[in-house]
This record gives C-alpha cells, sequence and structure tokens, in this order.
C-alpha cells in the first residue's frame, strides 16, 4: 500500500497549508531520481500481488464475518521471517513469500518473496507459490479461518454481524452508516487518509451502485437497512438528502472500495524507455481484463463514468457482482472503489464555479490513466487527445530541468492532486536522497498503470504496475491471468507489436459499452495491425504497416471488435491475441512440459473470452440466485453469504469442481 511513514498525521485543515511544500519537493525528489538514473540498465523482472479476505466461520450461526485478527497473522508471519533469516544457508519456505498489510484490518497482501527472472521457467512458480502464500497465510489462522481470494465481501457494511468482533459502525474517520473504523488497518496513515479525503471532499464519499432487479425486489428500491434517520454526525444528513439514490446500493465509506481484493503485476522494464513504452502498450489491454461495467455512473456530475479501460479490461476478470447484502447489476469493483477515495470538491467536480479550487478534473484519483507516455517511434502525438489537467507550473519545471514533455505532463498531471496524509515529523526532507514527498502524490494516484520510478538508494529500476484485475478465486485462475499478462509483455516486446488507439476516441466508445454482457455483446475499439512492420512477424494479415499508418489518419488505424476477436482473433483480418502469444511461444524451444502448463493457463483466458467459460461474478450470482433461501428479491442474506463464501473457501482450496467456471482444470489441493 505504498509508503508507511510514522509519525504525527495532520488534519486535512493543517495538512493542506503544507500541499505546495509537498509538492514543491516532490518534484525536486523526481528530478533527483530522474538525473541520477534515467540511464540506469537493469534486466527484466516481474512479480505478482495478490490481496486476500480473512473470514471466520461461525457454523452455528451459520454466519461467515471478516476477521480483524490480521495484524496477528502478519506479526507471526513476520517472526517465521526473521527466524528463517537468521539460520543461514536454509530454504525456508517463508523466505519464497513476502507479506504486507492492507487498507482493512481482515486483509493480507502477498508477493513472490524475489521477484521473478525472465524465463519461461519462472511461469511455472507463479501457481505454487501462490498456493504456498495461501497455506503460510492459513497457517496462523484459528481453524474456523479461511484466507479468501475474493474482490469484494459481500456483505461488508450489511445490517447485521459482519464483523468478528462485531464493532457498531459509529467511527469518527469514516463516520460511515455502514463500517466501523475498526475494519480500517490501525496505523495512523489510513484512518487520517479516510478522514482527509472526506473532510477535503466536504462529505463522505458517495457511492451508488445499480441494485439488480429481480422479480421481487421492490421498484422503486428505497433501501430499508440504511439507517435514514439516523443523526450521530453531521454527515449522517446526507443519505436523506439525496447522496443515496433510489435503486441503489449506497455505500458511504474508503472501505467499501479500499476494502476490496484485486490482483496485481509489475514489472521493472530494461531502461526508462521500455518502461515508457510498456505503460503505453500495457494500458490498452487493462479494460480487456477486469471485467464488464454495466451502464452506471457515480452520482455527481462529471463524476467517474469510466472510460474504455476498466470496462474493457473488466471483462475477463469480472469478480464482484454483490455489494452491502445485495446483488449489484454491474460485476466488478473498479467503480466503488474509484469513488471510495473521491477526494473532488464539488467545483472540481464541475458542480460549483472555481473558487477555493484550482481545476475541474473529470476522474477520481482511484481512475484510468489519461495520457500515454512513450515517445517511440510508433507514438503518434493526435493519440494523447484529451485535454490533460495538469500543474504548469510544475511541468515548465520539469522541462527546465531536462525532462522531455510527455513525462513532465505525466507527472504534472498525477500533481494536480494535493497530498492527503502528511506526517508533521517528515516535512523536511533531503530531497537528494529522500523521496518521501513524491511517492506521497504518486501513491495516492491510484490508475490503471503506475509509472513506478526506481526508489533512491536502492538496486531496482523503472517499473510498470498493471493495476486493473480483479482477484480470482482460485491460484490456477489468478495465475493464469499473471501469466497471460507477462506472456503479452514478452510478445509486445520481442514483436515490436503497437496497440496504440487514441485515448479519447476510445473513452467515448465505451461509454456506449456499459451494459451487463458487454464483453460477449459489445465491440471495442482496437488497433488493426499491430505489428510494426508487414514482414516484422508471421501473420500480420492487414494491409497498413505502422510505418504507413504514421503518415496516414489515425482513424483507419483503429476498428471495432469483440473482446472475443481482440483476445482470440477474428479468423481473417485480426489475429488476436493468444494466437500471437502462441506464434511467440512456437518461436522459442520450449519444451513440452513448459509448454503444457501455459496451454492450460491461455485456455482458461481464450475460453472466459469466448464466453465458453463464466466470470466469477457471474458464478457467484447464479450461485445466490439458485440458493434456496434467495427469494428472488436482491438480498444476499447472511445464511445465503455463509454458504456462498463456504464454497468460495472451498472452491479455492481445490475441494470442489467446478467445470464452467474452470473448464477440465483442477485447482491442486492444499
Ligand atoms: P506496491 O504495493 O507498491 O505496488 P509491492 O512491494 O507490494 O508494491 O509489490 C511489488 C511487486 O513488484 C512484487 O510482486 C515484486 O515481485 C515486483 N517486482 C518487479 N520488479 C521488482 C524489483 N526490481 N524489485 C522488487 N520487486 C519487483
Ligand atoms: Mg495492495
Ligand atoms: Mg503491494
Ligand atoms: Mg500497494
Ligand atoms: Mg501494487
Ligand atoms: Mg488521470
Amino acid at each position: 500500500m505504498g509508503l508507511l511513514s510514522n509519525g504525527t498525521p495532520l488534519h486535512w485543515n493543517d495538512a493542506k497549508k503544507h500541499a505546495d511544500h509537498v509538492r514543491a519537493h516532490g518534484i525536486q525528489q523526481f528530478l533527483t531520481i530522474f538525473h541520477n538514473l534515467k540511464n540506469q540498465k537493469d534486466q527484466l523482472l516481474w512479480g505478482d500481488e495478490i490481496e486476500y479476505m480473512v473470514v471466520a466461520f461461525d457454523d452455528e450461526n451459520k454466519n461467515a464475518k471478516l476477521s480483524l485478527r490480521v495484524f496477528e497473522v502478519l506479526d507471526a508471519l513476520y517472526k517465521e521471517q526473521r527466524e528463517a533469516e537468521t539460520h543461514l544457508g536454509t530454504n525456508d519456505e517463508i523466505l519464497q513469500t513476502a507479506w504486507h498489510p492492507e487498507y482493512g484490518r481482515f486483509m493480507l497482501e502477498a508477493t513472490p518473496g524475489a521477484p521473478y527472472g525472465s524465463t519461461l521457467r519462472d511461469l511455472l512458480n507463479v501457481e505454487p507459490n501462490m498456493r504456498l502464500r495461501r497455506v503460510l497465510a492459513q497457517k496462523y489462522l484459528k481453524p474456523n479461518e479461511i484466507p479468501l481470494t475474493i474482490t469484494s465481501y459481500p456483505r461488508l457494511g450489511a445490517s447485521g454481524q459482519f464483523l468478528e468482533p462485531h464493532h457498531e459502525p459509529n467511527g469518527d474517520a469514516a463516520r460511515s452508516m455502514f463500517v466501523p473504523d475498526e475494519i480500517i488497518n490501525p496505523h495512523a496513515r489510513f484512518p487520517t487518509l479516510t478522514a482527509n479525503i472526506r473532510r477535503r471532499r466536504g462529505a463522505k464519499v458517495a457511492i451508488n451502485v445499480p441494485i439488480f432487479h429481480d422479480v421481487n425486489t421492490p421498484r422503486p428500491f428505497i433501501d430499508p437497512t440504511i439507517p435514514w434517520d439516523r443523526n450521530l454526525f453531521p454527515e449522517d444528513s446526507e443519505a436523506r438528502a439525496g447522496a443515496a439514490l433510489p435503486d441503489h446500493i449506497y455505500l458511504d465509506a474508503m472501505a467499501f472500495g479500499m476494502g476490496c481484493c484485486c490482483l496485481q503485476i509489475t514489472f521493472q522494464a530494461c531502461n526508462i524507455e521500455e518502461a515508457r513504452r510498456l505503460y503505453d502498450q500495457l494500458a490498452t489491454l487493462g479494460p480487456i481484463m477486469v471485467g464488464v461495467v454495466e451502464g452506471w455512473r457515480m452520482n455527481v456530475k462529471g463524476g467517474c463514468c469510466g472510460c474504455w479501460m476498466e470496462k474493457l479490461c473488466l471483462a475477463l476478470t469480472a469478480a464482484a457482482p454483490i455489494y452491502r447484502g445485495y446483488l449489484a447489476d454491474v460485476d466488478c469493483r473498479w467503480n466503488v472503489i474509484a469513488g471510495s477515495v473521491d477526494d473532488r470538491t464539488e467545483e472540481e467536480r464541475g458542480l460549483k464555479p472555481l473558487k477555493n479550487n484550482r481545476y475541474v478534473i473529470s476522474k477520481s484519483r482511484y481512475d484510468s490513466i489519461d495520457s500515454y507516455l512513450s515517445t517511440d517511434a510508433t507514438f503518434r502525438p493526435e493519440y494523447n487527445d484529451i485535454p490533460l489537467v495538469f500543474d504548469n507550473d510544475i511541468r515548465q519545471t520539469l522541462v527546465d530541468n531536462g525532462v522531455d514533455n510527455q513525462l513532465a505532463r505525466h507527472v504534472a498531471h498525477l500533481f494536480i492532486r494535493d497530498p492527503l496524509v502528511i506526517f508533521e515529523e517528515s516535512l523536511d526532507q533531503d530531497d537528494m536522497i529522500s523521496s518521501d514527498h513524491f511517492e506521497n502524490i504518486q501513491s495516492t494516484n491510484w490508475q490503471t498503470m503506475r509509472f513506478k520510478p526506481p526508489p533512491p538508494g536502492s538496486s531496482i529500476g523503472w517499473r510498470v504496475e498493471f493495476r486493473s484485475m480483479e482477484v480470482q478465486m482460485t491460484d490456477f485462475e489468478n495465475a493464469a491471468f499473471a501469466t497471460f499478462i507477462v506472456l503479452l509483455t514478452r510478445v509486445i516486446l520481442s514483436f515490436g507489436l503497437n496497440f496504440y488507439v487514441p485515448i479519447s476516441k476510445v473513452d467515448e466508445n465505451m461509454k456506449k459499452a456499459h451494459k451487463r454482457g458487454a464483453a460477449i455483446n459489445e465491440k471495442f475499439y482496437f488497433r488493426k495491425n499491430v505489428f510494426p512492420s508487414q514482414t516484422a512477424a508471421e501473420g500480420a494479415t492487414s494491409d497498413t504497416s505502422n510505418g504507413a499508418a504514421k503518415s496516414g489518419k489515425v482513424e483507419d488505424e483503429y476498428d471495432l471488435f469483440t473482446i472475443n476477436e481482440i483476445i482470440n482473433g477474428n479468423g481473417t483480418t485480426f489475429r488476436g491475441l493468444i494466437p500471437l502469444i502462441e506464434s511467440y511461444l512456437n518461436s522459442l524451444n520450449v519444451d513440452i512440459e513448459t509448454r503444457c502448463d501455459l496451454s492450460k493457463y491461455l485456455e482458461l483466458v481464450r475460453k472466459r473470452a469466448d464466453g465458453t467459460l463464466v466470470t466469477g461474478a457471474t458464478w457467484m450470482r447464479n450461485f445466490v440466485q439458485n440458493h434456496p433461501y434467495y427469494r428472488q428479491d436482491s438480498v444476499v442474506s447472511q445464511e445465503i453469504n455463509y454458504d456462498l463464501v463456504r464454497e468460495i473457501a472451498r472452491i479455492g482450496r481445490g475441494e470442489v469442481i467446478v467445470p464452467e467456471l474452470l473448464g477440465n482444470f483442477n485447482v491442486a489441493k492444499k
């Protein structure tokens, strides 16, 4: 979760006085890194991050609750790790894993102990390592507790008891009507972040997820579980004053979004140019991987209606169809998490004329990227055609100090945001050695892609992070999606592929692609010819090479494709990403075992894209709708949730076979 400095966190009223200080020094720190490390050469490395929710089962009362014991578990894991490090020469399993806290006090995050290298054989370690992490987490849990890879917890914030131990929702940080502050990681950074987002915005965050209208769901649906008349905090009036919309599931706290789990992949590139190129190319793929978000908007003008990135990428990994005990009419977490940290004021959201703020900003801090970063030969300035909001003084400072305009715009765009958590003791930093102020802004711009400069004083290089995927119920699926993205980066770099399409054009296109089932039914803009030139690789079928296209019209470079066509090809003009990966594997000497293992993963992605296999979201929806206690009223009751979560636990441990989700593939038991 980024930096975790200690000290006295400042209330927003004090923090805001230091915003310019943090920004100015953050830019100096970025310049130090840039000038010291812009020529650094590294090897290709990568690693995944998986987030878990720890669930405690109460079999007697048929309830499954989120366990708030995670810090005890982390302490035990860290202790075992320290002990393992002291027996030199041993190859303890714990050292093959790394553990991190997350926003939720019920969440764990784990990565491989060291990043993977660039060989295909490394890919075969991914799933076993994920399995090992699940086993290690389990080791320090009670017999009734299980670590689950589930994107959103179905009854988080629902009426009744959903936490172990139970707490009433009356904390001063979130001031939520549904979740207590005890749910938040107790490190000062997290309650402060929560409170300062609310204070900066001038209201609680307000997320309205459209409810799935089943036959017995009232129309209009006015949520009877909202404590409409509560008067504990001034913010309690917001729900009745219009923040909670009819026919929606209203969520009022950061925990609803930052309490979601995801699957992220970070690549270390060989140099800064390659990192910038990967950033752009993967950005165009982000949307395909996340899932299908349906047509809904935040209840704020200029709010996050989602651009094509998250829409398209939600298609394959969609895994979050239930919020606060109700079936939603969306399958993915993305807009919930975007709304959950949306600290923009009414002025910034375009609801009032600008007076105290500097910019109208179209997106939350958690959203899709707005500009490409690379200046390689395939990039055309026309692709960066969204009017980008940026701090022009910062851009000028960067350009005056030797940063090219493209990168300067990127950083100046991140720096339109205020630092939200400032520790009093950390205000004065040595800009030649610290990156704290830079990271303060950088790490609270939660976008589909993150361009990560090397931390000063480390051996780590220029990296990019692919952040849009929802976590899957099984390690088999998580390994499959990680492998797919990793192989795609290899193909992009080896074949010199070009996925560029103008950001605005796709944004516009995606607005009509919000319907449920968009992955199967809708068409998305994608580049027609992804090859650098006709002769560069097998299978180039378009008659326009990029060389020709560069002088031609941008509009001629892309066309409409279904996700199935993008992933699997259309049989004629467009090869498809999986066939491209297969060509790449064919061009290498891959041993049979490796090839078979990789094929399983590609097969899963292929079948998700063509609709043969359902997404996790669809599986969960079906489970609820077929449950004997379900009353066709959208309600996911405590008992339905208990059975659902128990089944998810079994699936995660490979104890049940789910052919509609996983095809013929078995999940190894653990
Ligand atoms: P964050 O939460 O800031 O995104 P984490 O430390 O949790 O970062 O995860 C970083 C991921 O990046 C890990 O999966 C790790 O394996 C991977 N990685 C890629 N390259 C490197 C590198 N050079 N050094 C360390 N980690 C790397
Ligand atoms: Mg995380
Ligand atoms: Mg992390
Ligand atoms: Mg993180
Ligand atoms: Mg990360
Ligand atoms: Mg942006």
